[in-house]
């Protein structure tokens, strides 16, 4: 079974709190969330028994910083939160071991920032981290929730989509990975089990070069879009591209057509524009008020093209 944190995205009917209406008859704007039960977690095994004590209806609580607000407005209804702050000791970390870069399910926006290992090696994180909202939400908001929310209009995950990490979660039967790419399944659906939690996200080797680039309409705002690209290259080529691209499809996308192009070639303008037409060929954003669909496609050429000449500069290739 998937998980969904939005009851009305797997076509389930809630009843508000107080059931007296259906969700979605909201007659005001609602500032407090529905009745739910706490509880905290005191190790990873505790969290996983938490869960499955509590069932479908229980969620992890890490930030807070999208879990509540959707809470608030009533698009979420968890029976019971296990709060899993506690857990810092043994899943708030960022380290490189043999090569591979693990980030704790509980590292910080902020901690990415703060990294040294990130900014000289995984440059696009750090560019993704200088344009996700605003120091408060940077300092409580976490890399699993990021991970686990399946907003596709988050940074962290297109990010690490181009970079083809690993999302390791642990759950009843033991621990499991999964790529990025196989992780979300639609708009805030992913493919975790209701008693599973990402503890944390593996890289398995550093790119040569890498960026991100994000068009918002003001300063911690959500993207309008948003792309992040990782390559390697040789011989003055480009190998291994990859490209993930945020807020364009109704899941983090990654744009495998466009990554083609690009393998194997030359880098210059000519190669950047036409892996950015193919990028915004697969793209499919959805018009809302972060602008209309053609924009947005236009937004995916740009930045595309743009994120490409970044990282091919921070590989040494020129262009
Ligand atoms: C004003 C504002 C602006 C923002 N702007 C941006 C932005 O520009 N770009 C961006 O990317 N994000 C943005 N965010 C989101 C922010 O980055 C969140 O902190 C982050 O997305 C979620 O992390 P969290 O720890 O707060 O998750 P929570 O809100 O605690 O949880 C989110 C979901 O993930 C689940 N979960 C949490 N941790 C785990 C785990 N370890 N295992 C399994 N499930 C888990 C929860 O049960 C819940 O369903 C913004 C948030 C706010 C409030």
């Amino acid at each position: 079974m998937s998980r969904c944190i939005l009851p009305f995205v797997s076509g389930v009917v809630r009843w508000g709190p107080d059931y007296t209406r259906p969700f979605g008859e909201r007659r005001t704007a609602l500032q407090v969330p529905a009745r739910f039960d706490y509880e905290v977690a005191t190790s990873v095994e505790e969290a996983i028994s938490l869960l499955e004590w509590h069932g479908p209806e229980a969620r992890l609580l890490a930030g807070g910083h999208s879990l509540i607000p959707m809470m608030k407005l009533r698009l979420a209804f968890p029976e019971t939160l296990i709060d899993i702050h506690e857990l810092d000791g043994d899943l708030r970390y960022i380290r490189e071991v043999n090569g591979a870069l693990e980030i704790g399910a509980l590292a910080r926006h902020q901690d990415l920032l703060d990294s040294e290992v990130i900014g000289e090696r995984y440059p696009i994180l750090r560019d993704a981290e200088t344009m996700i909202a605003d120091p408060l939400v940077r300092n409580m908001g976490t890399v699993g929730g990021s991970l686990a929310h399946g907003d596709p209009a988050e940074d962290l995950p297109a990010a690490f989509m181009a970079l083809g990490c690993e999302v390791v979660v642990r759950g009843p039967d033991g621990e499991r990975s999964i790529p990025i790419d196989g992780l979300q399944t639609g708009p805030f659906e992913t493919v975790l089990d209701p008693a599973e939690i990402i503890v944390g996200a593996r890289v398995l080797r550093a790119p040569m070069g890498s960026a991100y680039t994000k068009v918002k309409r003001r300063t911690g705002d959500y993207a309008s879009a948003a792309i992040g690209v990782a390559l390697d290259m040789g011989d003055g080529e480009i190998r291994d591209a990859g490209i993930g691209m945020c807020a364009v499809d109704g899941q983090t996308l990654r744009a495998s057509g466009a990554e083609e192009i690009l393998e194997g070639q030359r880098p210059d303008a000519e190669l950047y524009r036409r892996a950015g037409e193919r990028a915004a060929e697969e793209s499919n954003p959805p018009e809302d008020a972060r602008g209309p669909v053609e924009y947005k496609r236009d937004l995916v050429k740009v930045l595309v093209a743009r994120a490409l000449e970044q990282a091919v500069e921070r590989a040494g290739g020129g262009a």
